[in-house]
C-alpha cells in the first residue's frame, strides 16, 4: 500500500512511491550491528527527497540508557540534527520491521513523507498514521531470521538446544 503523506510538502508530488531495495539492506546491515551489539536487531535509514543518507542507526536503547532509543527515533533525531530541523518534509525512513506506534507518530510530526519497511509485526499493529511501503519479499527472509535468532534464545526456544 502507498499512500502520500498530506503533511509533507512532497504530498503534491504526482511520481509513485517505489520502494528502495538499497535502504532495506543499509537497513539490515544496521539491524545486523544492533544484533551483535546484544540490542534486538532492528536498523532504520532516513533518505531526503534526493535519495541522500541523513541517518542510518540500529536500535540502542540498551547502550544508550534511553527508553527510547528505538532504530527510528534514533534516526529521525540524527537527521533533525544533521538537517538543522526538526521537520523533515519529504524524507523516506526504512526500517527493518514495522515501527512501533511511538516511531510511527513520531515520523508523522517530523513530516516525514513515507514510511518503508521490510516485514510487519506479527500481531496487534496499530493502523500506521502515515503513509507506509511494505518492501518486496527479498529481504523478508532475512530480516525474519535475524529477530528470531536474536529471540529464540530469549524465549528459551533455542532449536539448537531442542531435544
Ligand atoms: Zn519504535
Amino acid at each position: 500500500m502507498v499512500v502520500k503523506n498530506p503533511l509533507s510538502p512532497m504530498a503534491s508530488d504526482p511520481r509513485p512511491l517505489e520502494p528502495d531495495a538499497a535502504a532495506l539492506l543499509l537497513a539490515l546491515v544496521a539491524a545486523a550491528q544492533a544484533g551483535a551489539a546484544s540490542e534486538v536487531p532492528i536498523g532504520a535509514t532516513l533518505r531526503d527527497r534526493h535519495g541522500r543518507h541523513l541517518a542510518l542507526v540500529g536500535n540502542k536503547p540498551l547502550l544508550t540508557v534511553d527508553p527510547v532509543g528505538h532504530a527510528e527515533m534514533r534516526a529521525l533525531c540524527l537527521a533533525a540534527a544533521r538537517v538543522g530541523n526538526y521537520r523533515l518534509g519529504g524524507t523516506h525512513l526504512t526500517v527493518t520491521l514495522e515501527p512501533c506506534p511511538m516511531c510511527f507518530e513520531a515520523a508523522s510530526l517530523a513530516r516525514v513523507a513515507t514510511v518503508g519497511f521490510g516485514i510487519n509485526r506479527t500481531k496487534n499493529s496499530p493502523e500506521p498514521c502515515i503513509p507506509v511501503q511494505v518492501s518486496d519479499a527479498s529481504r523478508r527472509a532475512e530480516i525474519a531470521r535475524m529477530l528470531t535468532f536474536f529471540f529464540e534464545p530469549k524465549r528459551g526456544i533455542c532449536s539448537n538446544h531442542r531435544p
